[in-house]
């Protein structure tokens, strides 16, 4: 599963997401990145992110799953060259998270993140990545439109449009602030010519929301005879599509939806509600 937050963390950072909507009004999507930058004074630095670590002399494999880096005497916001433009938004969001939120501020003042201890920094980086989402869909905006759509992965993927997010971080959102059970698995899809015959796909991650008791094991593999594996040989000759299908752990069925757009491969499952009596 996707690293998580205590309900006390997540709280105080919904908190202060909240208040920043607040402070700069900004209540309609997309979510203005020029403006929170500008609010927290940041702007972006003249070089790439690799060229900024560069000359700290940083260096290490646990680098390369850095995408932005916040210099807080200089202001500025390093972003790795070959983002997309959604990695972009959202490492600039992010670095506006450690500026915003206080413990953050105070703490990188006196030592760049990449020098703390490994669990303060996975912390901090869980924290301002909740930051981020929070002010991407504009705090509890997104969710209450999800609820008013079917459920199904067509409806997030037009929200994301609408809120200039990419389909992975709309579809975490929808999955973690959902107070249904509901869960999202992302897979591995297998490359290269070996992928016709052995059409085997492994668990990248999960996330789910906080009512579901699901869990799944990471990295677990299923082969071409699953329906997740089948849904997948279909819908790799349309560019983006999505097929639904059932799924079940042993005990319950769940309603399922299998995601294709060309490069990723997502599951998204939900139990149907109950008919009201
Ligand atoms: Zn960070």
């Amino acid at each position: 599963m996707a690293g998580s937050l205590s309900s006390e963390a997540r709280d105080a950072v919904r908190k202060e997401a909240r208040a920043f909507l607040a402070r700069h009004k900004i209540l309609l999507p997309p979510f203005p990145v020029d403006l929170a930058l500008k609010a927290q004074q940041l702007r972006l630095a003249e070089v790439s992110l690799e060229e900024a670590l560069r000359r700290i002399g940083a260096d290490g494999p646990e680098l390369d799953k850095i995408d932005a880096m916040l210099d807080v005497t200089a202001k500025s916001v390093a972003l790795r060259e070959d983002l997309h433009r959604h990695g972009k938004k959202w490492g600039c969001v992010h670095e506006v998270a450690h500026s915003v939120l206080p413990w953050h501020a105070d703490l990188l003042y006196y030592c760049p993140i990449i020098l703390l201890p490994a669990r303060v920094q996975r912390q901090m980086e869980l924290e301002a990545d909740a930051f981020t989402s929070d002010c991407l869909f504009l705090g509890s905006r997104f969710t209450e439109e999800a609820k008013a759509v079917p459920v199904g992965i067509r409806p997030i993927i037009q929200l994301a449009d609408a809120y200039g997010a990419s389909i992975t971080s709309a579809l975490r959102r929808y999955v973690e602030e959902n107070p249904d059970p509901c869960c999202l698995l992302v897979w591995k899809c297998p490359e290269g010519p070996e992928a016709d015959e052995n059409a085997t796909l492994s668990l990248h991650y999960f996330v789910r929301s906080p009512s579901s008791g699901l869990t799944f094991r990471i990295g677990q593999t299923v082969g071409k005879d699953h329906v997740v594996a089948q849904a997948y040989l279909e819908l790799r000759d349309t560019a983006t599509a999505a097929i639904q299908h059932e799924l079940s752990n042993g005990r319950t069925t769940y309603t399922a939806e299998t995601f294709f757009n060309s490069y990723s491969l997502f599951t998204l499952l939900w139990s149907p509600r109950p008919a009201p009596s």
